[in-house]
């Protein structure tokens, strides 16, 4: 089935063919899996309650032959009356003279058009004869861009499935079907475009959903199995003393759980299979800390590690303190790029010569002529932030070292399973101890000055204090407090009394570094910044974080920006100035005062959003489901999930003949990943 050409349906030529190409529809499997992206359903109403001018529906009886008049050039216009609530009226058809012959003196008709009061007439749509008045028409509404008139396209998925319905083959183990109640695939196709009733196309959407689901489920496990038996000989050996050794001198005890995930990794490194991993936690639970050890074991076992990151002030932040850390040890480089030219070419010598352990950079590392001798181990941090397959740009280089995803962002489990349902996960649940939660206020504007003189306070106890705006350009429309702006406000108050500085994305690279290097050194105190802070920088002397017009940011944003304090033993404190309109917005400010658990901000931001909002960016590499819908179908994935477990660990998959279908398509989804295409 899914290899006929679209061309072959009766009726497709080539202006069609064209026209179709631009929907993206090659195939007959791609036309009749173009499901309507909403229904339209017209209760049918008393002709009293029929507004002018808009579209309804009324059902009535044809009480005489219907009268066609032609105008134009083979236009016509047919005239029908019909009694509706015991008022005749004009049913006007436009252009389909032929239903003359059907719509006949006595028959019960519904009818969908617009209404014209004072002509008393319906300017019908569309019309079904001898239905129950209950049994109003639904009619399937697709998205066609105006590229094909949609009464075209739904004629054509007739003719489709009038030539190829027997090939829609059933893709599930009968006792699947049997064990959910679900409909056959072709059956649930033909529903989703011809609906009998809502029973069936909720029935049909449900078929649709758990198939979509399990094989989404089944194709990031069957890739998950793959990465864990099939690649070989990437094993890591190195001395287990000299690496404890490493860990001893840290000036602190690692948490449990930052063992337990070091453990995990560190297996992934000794074994022969290659690491896909993802490491989850918290802002501030220690990720970074991990993540250089198993640098360090990888550069003991006569190996380069890679670092990266997705902005170039993180980037030198990880520099710096990884260059501490490995003082005298390592040697550690910077790439990103800023740096060019001499000094750029002279550092690539160095890498390929094997000079360099440990490299630092932004995606500027993965560069096409970027070569490490010898490649072992790549940690990609706030990975959903590329947004881009990096194996793959690692692969096309010929290299595919072990790979450790690194995440700040809590991420609810339905996102997670999805999003990385091809990884191991490894997560850090527990904070480092002495660590106080840093305690959250919800103000209103006027409470500024009070704000301020907290800052001033915090300031002359040695601390320091953030101060984020989400946008640098006024907008007069759209009353965004403006950093600039801010910045003068604040000097005017503080009147010399505090070092300020200001952060935002027109700065240079250069200029940027040298806010960041002031801050950190605590020349500054206090940083007035947008977002830019949002991500990994660690300056943990500050213990004041001021977010302005807070209700602008997703909750998981918010508790990002939060987690840039409370990085050390100090009591920290984030004040949210907001003044939200609505009630969610209200509410979303109080959950901020109330946890500072990520997960549970993360559930109710994804709850709240939607998962296409989720990351904050679009290619957040969440898959595009056709008809599931991740928090919705919540349990639906769930038990996909697990069947899809069992499917790929089952022994029948490659016996029974009930399975084929199956199993065919985990073959297609490791073929291509074979070939680079996943
Ligand atoms: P993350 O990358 O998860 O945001 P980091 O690794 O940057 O967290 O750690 C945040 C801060 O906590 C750093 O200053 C780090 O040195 C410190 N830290 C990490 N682990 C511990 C620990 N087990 N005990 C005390 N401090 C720690
Ligand atoms: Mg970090």
């Amino acid at each position: 089935m899914k290899n006929i050409n679209v061309s072959n349906v009766k009726g497709v030529g080539d202006a069609l063919l064209e026209k179709l190409h631009m929907l993206g529809i090659e195939t007959v499997l791609d036309l009749v899996m173009t499901f309507p992206s909403r229904y339209d359903h017209y209760e049918v109403l008393p002709l009293a309650e029929v507004i002018h001018d808009q579209k309804a529906t009324v059902a009535g009886e044809i009480v005489a032959d219907g009268v066609v008049t032609f105008y134009g050039k083979k236009k016509s216009r047919l005239t029908v009356p019909v009694n509706i609530n015991g008022v005749i009226v004009k049913a006007i058809f436009f252009n389909r003279a032929f239903l003359k012959k059907q719509l006949i003196k006595g028959e019960q008709i519904t009818l969908t058009g617009k209404w014209d009061q004072y002509r008393q007439q319906l300017t019908v749509e569309h019309h079904q004869l001898a239905i129950k008045e209950e049994d109003a028409p639904i009619e399937p509404v697709y998205l066609l861009r105006q590229v094909i008139p949609s009464n075209r396209f739904r004629k054509l998925i007739e003719q489709a499935f009038s030539q190829y319905e027997v090939e829609i083959t059933e893709l599930l183990p009968t006792d699947y079907l049997t064990e959910y109640k679900l409909f056959s695939r072709s059956f649930a196709y033909k529903q989703m475009h011809f609906p009998s009733d809502f029973s069936h196309l909720k029935q049909a959407k449900r078929r649709l959903i758990y198939e979509e689901l399990l094989l989404f489920q089944l194709k990031m496990q069957a890739l998950r199995r793959y990465h864990r038996e099939r690649t070989k000989g990437n094993q890591k050996q190195y001395e287990q003393s000299t690496l404890q050794m490493f860990i001893d001198r840290l000036s602190f005890q690692l948490t449990d759980a930052q063992n337990k995930t070091l453990q995990e990794i560190l297996g992934d490194l000794a074994a022969p299979h290659r690491m896909h991993r993802l490491l989850q936690g918290d802002v501030g639970s220690g990720k970074t800390v991990v993540a250089s050890i198993a640098l360090y074991a990888t550069v003991l076992s006569k190996q380069q590690g890679a670092l990266m990151v997705p902005t170039e002030i993180l980037a030198e932040q990880h520099f710096q303190s990884l260059s501490e850390l490995f003082e005298g040890v390592l040697q550690v480089e910077l790439l990103t790029g800023s740096i060019k030219g001499k000094k750029r070419r002279a550092l690539l010598d160095d890498l390929k010569a094997g000079k360099v352990d440990i490299l630092i950079g932004t995606h500027a590392l993965i560069q096409h002529d970027v070569d490490f001798k010898a490649l072992g181990l790549v940690i990609i941090d706030e990975q959903h932030r590329f947004g881009v397959n990096q194996r793959k740009v690692l692969r096309e280089k010929g290299m595919d070292p072990d790979v450790l995803f690194m995440t700040a962002t809590p991420i609810p489990r339905t996102l997670a399973i999805t999003a990385f349902g091809d990884m191991d996960v490894s997560i850090i649940d527990q904070m480092p101890i002495g660590r106080k939660p840093v305690e959250t206020f919800w103000v209103k504007q006027n409470m500024l000055k009070r704000i301020l003189t907290f800052i001033e306070k915090e300031v002359n106890k040695g601390h320091q204090a953030y101060v984020v705006t989400p946008l640098i350009e006024e907008s007069d429309k759209m009353d965004i407090q403006n950093a600039v702006d801010l910045f003068q406000q604040l000097s005017v108050f503080y009147d010399g009394r505090i070092e300020l500085d200001l952060m935002h994305g027109r700065l240079s690279n250069d200029e940027k570094d040298e806010v960041m290097r002031r801050f950190s050194q605590n020349e500054s105190q206090v940083l007035i910044s947008t977002t830019v802070v949002e991500v990994g920088v660690n300056v943990p002397n500050a213990t004041v974080m001021v977010i302005y017009d807070a209700e602008r940011f997703g909750l998981s944003q918010l508790h990002q920006l939060r987690g840039r304090v409370g990085r050390s033993d100090v009591q920290s404190y984030c004040i949210l100035i907001a003044d939200p309109k609505g009630e969610t917005g209200k509410e979303r400010m109080r959950i901020m005062t109330e946890t500072t658990d990520g997960f549970e901000l993360a559930e109710y931001d994804l709850k709240l959003r939607g998962p296409g909002d989720f990351f904050g960016r679009k290619q957040s590499g969440l898959p595009e489901f056709k008809i599931a819908d991740l928090v919705e179908d919540y349990r639906a994935l769930e038990t996909a999930r697990k069947d899809a477990a069992l499917i790929i660990h089952h022994d029948k998959l490659t016996s029974d003949p009930e399975y084929q279908a199956l199993s065919q398509y985990i073959n297609d989804v490791l073929t291509k990943h074979e070939q680079g295409f996943d």
